[in-house]
């Protein structure tokens, strides 16, 4: 029986040396620790022995078992650090095509501003860009907002501290230009614009693009006409325009422009109220009094300037019925344009 022992302990340190797989290990343990194994099967023989026979194997035995178990160990742990992880190397395949990027693609409300902005430039107006953070001077006062005028509630204007807020819309950029150039000018003003309002056609900021151009004699058949060419090129030459009279602190006289509702077509439906028409912008003549905060003339210098929501167009262009879709950022939707 020892000469049977030394000659395990010699078949295992050599195979002991070969394992390198985990298999390998457990085959390796099954034959040596397992129930129907080397050593536990060593063990039942004892009992046949006679009592020195069986001391002197009983201990060979237990030094083997001892020394079997503590290298099976240390097999294990090298296999653990070197051994890719279970699974890995069986699922991956080299000739599998490899993941698509799916490219990115322009926000609609970045759309519909680039197609206008491009409308006016073919006109000959020039972009200009103001600060968000204004002052109370440029947002209202020298627009010709007086203190108590309805548009400074605080339901409507997001106030910061000295006084300055976030601008309620594009038009204090007409004031800084025509601070820094002489008449005649042609600009517009696309940018972000902040009221404190949240619906299915309201966020708290939204974008706005505003016109201005001042020149000799220019007069309101001048501003018809720029707004039925804008408004034809974006929802096409067919498109019934009207105009209604209305009321701005910095334009006088001023309009209101609707558009033959673009779901309905005039009939009448839930998008327009029933009405046939959607209102679409605001615009007018320059009000005198705006000239006299920028040293302009009023005699000599005659001026339109116009005004209108982005995603309101965006909206009716693209047929969607919440404005807050635009900013939620959910993919499902933005993959549609
Ligand atoms: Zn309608």
């Amino acid at each position: 029986m020892i000469a049977d022992i030394e000659q395990k302990q010699a078949a295992f340190a050599a195979a002991a040396g070969q394992a390198a797989t985990p298999d390998q290990l457990k085959t390796l343990r099954a034959e040596y620790l397992g129930k129907k194994g080397f050593i536990p099967q060593a063990m039942k023989q004892l009992r046949e022995l006679s009592p020195d026979e069986k001391r002197a194997c009983g201990k060979l035995i237990n030094d083997f078992k001892t020394q079997v178990e503590s290298r099976l160990e240390e097999i294990a742990g090298a296999l653990q650090t070197t051994a890719p992880r279970p699974g890995s190397q069986s699922t991956f395949d080299p000739t599998l095509p490899g993941r698509k990027e799916s490219p990115g693609a322009l926000h609609p409300v970045t759309r519909t501003m680039d197609e206008i902005i491009s409308i006016f430039i073919s006109l000959g107006f020039n972009v200009e860009e103001g600060p968000e953070i204004e002052s109370d001077y440029y947002n209202f006062e020298a627009l010709n907002i007086p203190a108590d005028h309805p548009a400074r509630d605080m339901q409507d204007t997001f106030y910061i501290e000295d006084g300055r807020v976030l601008r309620t819309h594009t038009s204090p950029v007409q004031i800084r230009v025509m601070e820094k150039q002489k008449p005649p000018l042609r600009i517009i003003a696309p940018g972000r614009v902040y009221r404190s309002d949240s619906d299915l056609t309201h966020t708290p900021m939204f974008h706005q693009i505003e016109g201005l151009m001042v020149d000799k004699d220019v007069s309101f058949a001048h501003l018809k006409g720029i707004m039925d060419i804008f408004l034809h090129e974006v929802f096409g030459k067919k498109t019934k325009i009207r105009f209604r009279p209305s009321f701005f602190p910095f334009t006088c006289p001023s309009a209101e422009v609707d558009i033959q509702c673009v779901m309905c077509v005039g009939k009448g439906c839930r998008v327009c109220s029933q009405s046939g028409w959607l209102e679409i912008l605001g615009a007018g003549m320059v009000d005198p009094a705006v000239f006299q905060h920028v040293d302009y003339d009023p005699e000599e210098w005659t001026g339109l300037a116009f005004g209108l929501g982005i995603e309101r167009i965006a909206m009716l262009k693209y047929g969607v019925n919440d404005i807050r879709l635009f900013f939620e950022n959910d993919l499902r939707f933005l993959r549609q344009f």
